[in-house]
């Protein structure tokens, strides 16, 4: 069938978006995974269908962001602008920095809309899954939390009951839990390296949502060193969690950067942890909302573990 290929992301406006060869965030990080990608490509033509990048509107952008930040990040953006950073002192502000974070945006959206409409079921933004901004700041390389935004429209325009949202990316998604905590219609799943031993030092097990939401999130911190064993366990403890709940879309983080090797984390997956991931998660979203799922690259600053993980969300979710 048409619908079951897989949408992937792909263009030049999309994959600028990085802070230059000395930060862990560069372009360079992405290239073995769009030789690999390419491979995929050739290999099973009709399973893969690359989309070009998308420009967000601001109103999209503030379906999430505060008015106030996205000028500031406007400005701090601007040709002759003083300011370095748009945190403190993880995420560096760049001429150009606010096209190119929108883009990021505009991409998941334009994903998000193929599947509401039908004519795919499945897609995947390597570049997007910036889930450490927040409403009003920038945090840990993330300008606009692109995976958040896709969140409100869903829930806001698509008039979706609920959203699924899981994390595996090595770093708590602090930008979706935090400013989602007492949202009921969102389920929130994280595995991650325990915050005591890395950025942003939060997704403790305690913190399972709140007020309405309470129960309907659930934060799996690993100990540094942890490999795919502990993560597999993780995974089937929040795929029992999962289960208890409707949505009508599965959004998935698919962060590169807790495989072994990673510059800035301490874990020790291999490609199985997210073959194994995408593999339940496409499952789950097939019983529980017709296969839609959308799945982002999220961090991953080693290249080769980028390629491998990332290929391996391709291959599961395209059928190859
Ligand atoms: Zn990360």
């Amino acid at each position: 069938m048409a619908e079951d290929r897989l949408l992937v992301a792909f263009g030049d406006e999309l994959f600028s978006y990085d802070f230059g060869p000395y930060h862990p965030l560069n372009r360079s990080r992405t290239e073995l995974f769009v030789r690999r990608l390419m491979e995929l490509k050739e290999r099973a033509p009709e399973k893969i269908e690359l989309v070009e990048p998308a420009m967000a509107t601001e109103d999209e952008l503030t379906l999430f962001h505060t008015r106030e930040y996205v000028e500031f990040v406007k400005l701090a953006c601007s040709p002759g602008s003083k300011v370095r950073y748009l945190d403190y002192g993880d995420t560096p502000a760049y001429p150009n920095c606010f096209t190119r974070a929108s883009v990021v945006v505009g991409t998941t959206l334009k994903l998000l809309r193929e599947i509401a409409s039908g004519r795919a079921r499945r897609a995947f933004n390597p570049v997007g899954g910036l889930h450490h901004a927040r409403r009003g700041a920038a945090g840990g390389f993330c300008i606009f939390n692109d995976a958040a935004i896709a969140i409100e429209y869903a829930l806001k325009v698509l008039g979706y009951r609920a959203v699924a949202y899981v994390d595996i990316d090595a770093h708590h998604g602090d930008g979706v839990y935090y400013d989602f905590e007492e949202n009921p219609r969102v389920v929130f799943f994280d595995i991650h390296q325990d915050g005591r031993t890395l950025y942003p030092g939060t997704g403790h097990e305690y913190e399972r949502g709140k007020g309405e939401a309470l129960g309907r999130k659930m934060n799996a911190p690993l100990p540094p060193y942890s490999g795919d064993e502990e993560f597999l366990r993780a995974l089937e403890k929040g795929m029992r969690f999962l289960e208890q709940f409707e949505f009508d879309i599965v959004l998935f983080q698919a962060g590169a950067d807790g495989l072994a090797g990673d510059p800035l984390t301490n874990l020790m997956y291999t490609r199985r942890a997210h073959e194994s991931a995408a593999k339940a998660l496409l499952e789950l979203a097939e019983r529980k909302c017709n296969g839609r799922i959308l799945a982002f690259g999220g961090g991953g600053y080693n290249p080769v573990n980028v390629g491998e993980a990332w290929s391996a969300v391709v291959e599961v979710l395209a059928g190859i």
